[in-house]
């Protein structure tokens, strides 16, 4: 069974879809690092993204692994683990860039239905119920009000010892939210069969328990 979790920035996808597949059981795919890895890869080797040869190369030579230890999923590229680089502003700011290229969906969207195919799995993006897998057996769409985004980001950069205002943040949500809707290649859309669930008044149990149940009562038949 293919449960599909889109939405934009910081609407708690990341963190309720986790949650999901541990109740569920099912395998847990954060797509969003894995564009964030093949980020962090071009920043360090400072690769001009309009150098598709060497785009292609870098592409080749990426390996990313989810590894998992008490509840904590962590992300490793070429055997470094990268989970909290991966998190950093320098790769917020670049990452819609970055995943805006053909070549690199390409690759990435391969990858996350070949760890799928097998299994049953919750994978949370931006495209999943639309590009990734179209025909999911359930789909969510979670949306949120601008100012309780960024403060829920405030929240996760304060844990990573970094500091930036809620307006700053508002404006980094919704500059990353037009580039990721705007694209050409799989833009940020919510699918027609997507259940829409808003999550500003919602707390994370609340999110996840909706979810679940959605996903229970398919397999119950009803
Ligand atoms: O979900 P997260 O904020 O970690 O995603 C980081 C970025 O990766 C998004 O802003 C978007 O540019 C890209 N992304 C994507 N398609 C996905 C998941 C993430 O383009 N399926």
């Amino acid at each position: 069974m293919i449960v599909a979790i889109d939405g934009p920035a910081a609407t708690g996808k990341s963190t309720s879809a986790k949650l999901v597949a541990h109740k569920l059981g099912f395998t847990y795919l954060d797509t969003g690092a894995m564009y964030r890895c093949v980020t962090l890869s071009v920043l360090r080797h400072d690769i001009d993204l309009s150098d598709s040869a060497v785009l292609a190369k870098l592409l080749s030579d990426t390996h990313i692994e989810f590894g998992q230890k008490n509840g904590d999923v962590s992300v490793s590229l070429n055997g470094e683990n990268v989970s909290r680089e991966i998190r950093q502003a320098e790769v917020t700011n670049h990452v819609s860039a970055v995943s805006a290229l053909a070549s690199v969906r390409e690759a990435l969207v391969r990858i996350q239905r070949q760890i799928a195919a097998n299994q049953d799995c919750v994978l949370e993006g931006r495209d999943i119920g639309t590009i990734v897998f179209p025909d999911a057996d359930i789909k969510f769409f979670l949306i949120a009000d601008d100012r309780v985004r960024a403060e829920r980001r405030q929240l996760d950069l304060n844990a990573l010892g970094e500091n930036k205002s809620i307006e700053a943040l508002m404006d980094e949500i919704r500059r990353r939210d037009k580039l990721d809707s705007e694209r050409d290649h799989s833009p940020l859309r919510k699918a027609d069969d997507a259940v829409e669930v808003d999550t500003t008044q919602l707390t994370i149990n609340e999110q996840v328990d909706f979810m679940v149940n959605k996903v229970k009562s398919l397999t119950i038949g009803n």
